[in-house]
């Protein structure tokens, strides 16, 4: 099956009982039993649910894994295969990591013994130095946040196994769609479904694709045990978004390239993030690895000041002000105050997260709206 079709049909069948095409939102706690204690395939919703197994086996094709297991947000999802950890053992992951599972991996799982490294990823180097004996996962993220840097999957996972180490991808940004990490290699993929799986600003929910049934076992033995699960209503919207998942990410990747080339000529912006750039410094692993660049563009302005952001944030019309990414309207972001806030200027700055660092989601409007309201917002800068 191609993904455009997998995204309507895989694992979605019509209701058993009524034939009703969409799948049901099966709002029940508990089912019944035919004699007490007898085994079924539903017995209570913490533990099961139709809905949410419909989602799980279309998102473990989408992803070409075994199987996925859902939660209630993408740090849910995150939280449970750190639950699958233990005291001693050690993550190496980014240095531009998503700030909630940079709070996760040190502020939670730092207190239960577990060590996290940060490496310059883009480095193979960096990664191998920090290996050790206690090392169990290397958590890639890529495109990262908001610098757009790519991290060569298919590298860092041949790294990985020659050290018998597991790799797991946040393919949150690019979205199955543009990349399936488990066919570069990976064993574990982790979504924020609240952004492109969800895609309409309407839900938070997360899951996790497996490459091997084994360790989805121990996830829903998690997701079970710990009860961290989404409701049957959030799993039908993410069924019901990625139903268009192709169209909606392929419109976002035409838009941003549109966005993309009217920033990079601007006069008033200094640089411009953008991985489908032949002189992004990711452009050819970025080639190779997905199929197209995603929405995603982060720019900066030569004024380089917090004023002459906070004057392109507050021009805009179409472009809201909010935090999240991937939904169908486009939104408009400062870091160094927003999502990056905590961390200390000379850190940020280091990163390339200047004071007038602007991030954009580009969403599925007309390219030439988007552009007209950037150009607008851009005039009214000094
Ligand atoms: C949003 C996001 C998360 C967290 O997901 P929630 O659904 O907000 O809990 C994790 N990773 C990335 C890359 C994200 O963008």
């Amino acid at each position: 099956m191609k993904f455009a079709t997998k995204v309507i049909h895989a694992g979605i069948e019509p209701d058993p009982v009524t034939g009703a095409i969409m799948t049901p939102i099966y709002q029940t706690s508990t089912y019944k039993q035919s004699s007490p204690g007898t085994k079924q395939a539903f017995e209570y919703a913490r533990t099961q649910n139709p809905t949410r197994t419909a989602l799980q086996n279309n998102v473990a094709a989408l992803e070409n894994g075994a199987a996925a297991v859902c939660f209630g947000s993408g740090l849910a999802a995150i939280n449970a295969i750190c639950q699958t950890l233990n005291p001693g053992d050690e993550i190496i992951s980014t240095n531009d990591l998503y700030g909630g599972s940079h709070r996760l991996f040190t502020k939670v799982f730092g207190r239960f013994g577990i060590k996290s490294h940060f490496v310059d990823m883009t480095d193979l180097r960096q990664i191998e130095k920090q290996i050790t004996s206690k090392t169990k996962m290397i958590w890639i993220e890529t495109p990262t946040n908001p610098m757009l840097r790519i991290i060569d999957i298919e590298a860092v996972c041949q790294l990985a196994k020659k050290h018998e180490v597991w790799t797991v991808v946040d393919n949150t940004f690019a979205s199955p769609y543009l990349q399936t990490p488990l066919d570069l290699g990976a064993d574990v993929v982790v979504h924020s479904a609240t952004k492109y799986l969800g895609g309409h600003s309407d839900v938070i929910h997360g899951l996790v694709v497996c490459k091997e049934q084994a360790y989805a076992n121990e996830l829903l033995f998690v997701q079970n045990a710990a009860g961290a699960v989404p409701g049957p209503q959030d799993c039908f919207l993410v069924l019901r978004g990625i139903k268009t998942l192709h169209l909606r990410v392929q419109r976002a990747c035409e838009n941003a390239r549109a966005v993309a080339q009217f920033l990079r000529y601007h006069a008033k912006v200094d640089k411009v993030y953008y991985p489908g750039f032949e002189d992004h410094e990711g452009h050819g692993i970025a080639k190779r690895q997905m199929k197209d660049f995603g929405g995603m563009v982060s720019f900066s302005l030569k004024t380089d000041t917090y004023e002459a952001a906070l004057q392109v944030l507050s021009g805009t019309h179409y472009f809201t002000c909010a935090e999240s990414l991937g939904g169908v309207e486009s939104l408009i972001g400062h870091p160094a105050t927003m999502t990056h806030g905590a961390i200390p200027k000379p850190q940020r700055e280091a990163v390339g997260i200047t004071d007038s660092l602007i991030r954009l989601s580009i969403g599925i409007e007309d390219a030439d709206d988007l552009i007209a309201d950037l150009a607008a917002a851009l005039d009214s800068v000094c």
